[in-house]
């Protein structure tokens, strides 16, 4: 096992100036704690999003990429991306660039408040495919010549004009059985590594037969595979239902595998119930390469500020240092974030949702100030 990694981290746009500097204090704390000097990671800064646009005129160099792929693990702060035109998101490009194919959520409740009876019935582990769907980029604006002649052809293929209006905006949605098979396969053997013992295939494929419909019985067909069989239960539910079930059905949901979309909406919703998207952290992960990231984006009105929940990107580091075989510094991190929300000490965010509980005895502490907790708390 490596004791000196060097890990590239992307500061991040917005509010990672507040939140990244916080998880590498905590984190540097604990392994310095847990393994008193004999492991120790080499943090090693690569540009991205808005400080790499104004330090190199690009928002995504290949310098960054490189050092990716040669470290094999990195984590990011959150990067920004325009609504309705400019630049392509980054985070989705650097997943495509690397082939990072499945985005790993786990949600699980540390002690805030919660707008759930039983938010401790809340320890789900969501797998969002990262590659496919409506998120692989290819779409055309209303009346470009592009769309009027996807247009043009899905008419010959007989799409009626109630289905299509001719001045219609198009998006491609690809779901491949390739792709969403490699993405449950790893999903199945992190479940069974991990001890889980249900995966529900989320899909919405009552109405997208062929795409959604396809990922649920591709991942059925790996869930027949004699290395899968017999050894972890997998059922399926339609997205919309999972959204309710989620809520009122908490303790029924182990795993829960699904399409770039479906994923993404069903994970912050997920957060919601264990303390917003400030406790939500996750990994990208391929073959042999991981980036590590919030699940939250860069909030751009708290930037600077001081303020935010540094524990999304935090525990992300936890999972990161989980990935590296780092168990008990990860369980430390865990352990001193569970101590901390007990003490009612937290961001805005948390002493917010606790005070609209009625709790008047609590503290409201900055974001460095949280980290500084954090480390005060650890166990070791
Ligand atoms: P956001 O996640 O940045 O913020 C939404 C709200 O959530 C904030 O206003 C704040 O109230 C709360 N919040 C988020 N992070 C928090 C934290 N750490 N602590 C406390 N509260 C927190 O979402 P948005 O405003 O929709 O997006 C802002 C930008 O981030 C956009 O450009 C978007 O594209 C980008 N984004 C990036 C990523 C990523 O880097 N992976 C993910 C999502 C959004």
């Amino acid at each position: 096992m490596i004791q000196n990694p060097i890990i590239p981290f992307i500061e991040g746009d917005g509010i990672g100036v507040d939140i990244t500097p916080a998880m590498i204090k905590v984190v540097d704390s604990a392994v310095e704690r847990v393994y008193e000097n004999k492991r120790k990671i080499e943090w090693k800064e690569i540009l991205a999003g808005e400080k790499a646009f104004q330090q190199t005129g690009e928002h995504l160099p290949q310098a960054s990429l490189e050092s990716l792929r040669e470290h094999v693990v990195g984590i990011k702060g959150p990067l920004t991306t325009p609504v309705g035109g400019g630049i392509r998101s980054l985070n989705v490009t650097i997943r495509q660039i690397l082939d990072l194919y499945s985005c790993v959520r786990p949600v699980r409740w540390y002690g805030s408040a919660s707008p759930l009876k039983h938010p401790e019935q809340m320890d789900v582990v969501i797998f969002r495919e990262n590659t496919e769907d409506v998120y692989a980029g290819v779409e055309y604006e209303s009346e470009s010549l592009e769309a009027k002649k996807i247009i043009a052809l899905l008419k010959d293929l007989g799409v009626r004009d109630d289905q299509v209006c001719t001045d219609a905006a198009v998006g491609i949605k690809p779901i491949s059985p390739g792709r969403t098979k490699r993405h449950v396969r790893k999903a199945l053997r992190w479940a069974i590594a991990k001890g889980r013992r249900l995966a529900t295939l989320m899909h919405k494929g009552n109405i997208m037969k062929f795409t959604e419909g396809a990922f649920m019985r591709w991942g059925y067909e790996v869930a027949d595979e004699p290395e899968f069989k017999s050894k972890i239960q997998v059922n399926d539910r339609i997205a919309d239902n999972m959204f309710q079930q989620l809520l009122t059905r908490t303790d029924e949901y182990d795993m829960i595998i699904a399409p770039n979309l479906n994923g993404d909406y069903i994970s912050d919703a997920a957060a919601a119930g264990v303390g917003g998207l400030g406790m939500a952290p996750g990994a990208n992960i391929g073959d042999g390469l991981a980036v590590f990231e919030a699940t939250h984006g860069s909030a751009p009105k708290y930037a600077g500020l001081n303020k935010v929940n540094p524990s999304s990107l935090i525990l992300s580091a936890a999972m990161m240092l989980e990935y590296l075989g780092w168990q008990e510094a990860a369980d430390s991190i865990h352990k001193s974030l569970e101590t901390t929300l007990a003490q009612r000490l937290g961001t805005y965010d948390l002493v917010r949702c606790w005070r609209n509980e009625g709790e008047n005895n609590v503290k409201e502490l900055s974001c460095s100030g949280f980290a500084d907790a954090l480390i005060g708390n650890n166990p070791y």
